[in-house]
């Protein structure tokens, strides 16, 4: 099924621009996979097929800016843990032996099976029912998710659109090589030991026929009170983001303490993930809260994590540290680190939508930080807003998500490249 007939959404208030500014009785046209005119005024084409949507809302796709894919997935046979000692990484399921005489239908027939689990259906579908249309990858096995990418991208593999991180960049004695046992050499880290290995191993992600979106770098001395865990040296540090700044891509970072923060503002970091405990529990240093909204680092608080804290008060304590940073004029993107054992595909991106508003954002701050502020951190200009020109990347809720983000949970429709990857529209409303 190609793209080719232009589809109409009619009768519903449109979420138009980056601003998420809504227009009651609004025609949004999608064509060749794009959205092509947006408006009250706009004429359908007789030839157009029509979904009438009145009483819904169509904004832009979300986008999770925090996702690992490798994590475990039920696969037909026995789930076989992967090259780094996790669960799922490192490409996921090997077949074991079991499973050809278990399926007996032939060793086509359990390839094929056995590579449609590699890459996570059921992960692919709870993202697309959530609404979520983009995940940016932010650690997995590299040439896994490489391939992951390009057979979303073509369309074999119906998912979200994914942009990704390939391996993420520490230190030997880091996150997650000291707390998860990654090998050093395994294909979802890499850990580079001098300037000149850190810009060899950036510029051969960021370079060639199928070069990563952004690239991750871990800097964390972890808990102090617990076990402390290796940053990566300065000078190393400093010539990742160099060579990352050289080939344009966003660097982002996973980040524990103020003492992280400020080696990774001073590297030029532009998306920090994560708000820890260990961080600014009590309150920002003025000096980093102004560098940060001054050279417009966005900051991911992943509140999904950290609201299974034990400590609620340390909770709350983050949810306040998030809002200060918005309130300086700071830039707040959704991601849930979906992949960690609290946080599901998909929902855990609506929870974390939902635990932004409960820091004191409005329903449609907390909306941007899902859409078009994600899209442009991750220099993703094609996405993240209802506008000519870019994807069709759509989502259809009934009610209105700014008055209550309630609605997110009541999904009516998600196109994809505009081709509809979920449709409830013929259901009754519940
Ligand atoms: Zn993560």
């Amino acid at each position: 099924m190609k793209n080719d007939r232009v589809l109409a959404l009619t009768g519903a208030t449109v979420l138009v621009g980056a601003s998420l500014t809504p227009r009651r009785d609004c025609t949004v046209l999608v064509s060749q996979g794009r959205v092509s005119a947006v408006g009250a005024d706009v004429v359908v084409p007789s030839a157009a097929r029509v979904l009438d949507l009145p009483g819904h809302t169509v904004l832009p796709g979300l986008i999770d800016t925090h996702v690992h894919l490798g994590a475990p997935e039920e696969p037909p046979g026995r789930p076989v843990r992967g090259r780094a000692g996790r669960p799922g990484a490192g490409g996921g399921l090997r077949t074991g032996p079991g499973l050809a005489g278990r399926l007996s239908t032939g060793a086509a027939q359990v390839r094929a099976v056995a590579d449609r689990m590699r890459f996570q259906p059921r992960k692919r579908r709870a993202f697309l029912e959530h609404g979520v249309t983009t995940a940016c990858s932010l650690g997995d096995d590299n040439a896994w998710v490489h391939d992951f990418r390009r057979r979303t991208a073509e369309g074999g593999l119906v998912g979200p659109r994914l942009l990704i991180a390939g391996p993420l960049f520490t230190a030997p004695g880091g996150h997650p090589v000291a707390t998860l046992g990654a090998e050093p050499g395994a294909d979802w880290v890499r850990v580079p030991h001098c300037r000149e290995e850190a810009r060899e191993q950036v510029a051969a992600l960021a370079t060639g026929d199928d070069p990563v979106d952004v690239v991750k770098v871990v800097q964390d001395r972890g808990d102090p009170r617990r076990r402390s865990l290796e940053p990566i040296a300065p000078g190393v540090l400093a010539a990742i983001a160099d060579e990352v700044r050289r080939h344009g891509i966003p660097l982002v970072a996973h980040w524990g303490t103020l003492e992280d923060l400020a080696e990774l503002l001073d590297a030029g970091v532009d998306v920090l993930q994560h708000l820890e405990p260990r961080g600014p529990l009590h309150g920002w240093p003025p000096h980093l809260l102004d560098a940060m909204v001054r050279e417009g680092v966005a900051l991911a608080p992943t509140l999904a994590v950290t609201e299974a804290l034990p400590d609620e008060e340390a909770a709350a304590s983050l949810r306040a540290r998030a809002a200060e940073f918005l309130d300086a004029g700071g830039t707040l993107l959704a991601g849930s680190d979906a992949g960690m054992p609290a946080v599901r595909a998909g929902a855990g991106l609506v929870r974390e939508i939902e635990l932004l508003a409960s820091c004191g954002l409005t329903p449609r701050q907390a909306l941007t930080a899902a859409t078009s502020a994600a899209a442009r951190a991750l220099d993703a200009p094609h996405l993240g807003a209802v506008e000519p020109g870019r994807a069709a990347d759509l989502l259809a809720v009934r009610g209105d998500p700014l008055a209550d983000l309630g609605a997110l949970r009541r999904v009516a429709l998600v196109l994809r490249d505009g081709r509809a990857v979920v449709d409830r529209t013929r259901e009754k409303a519940s």
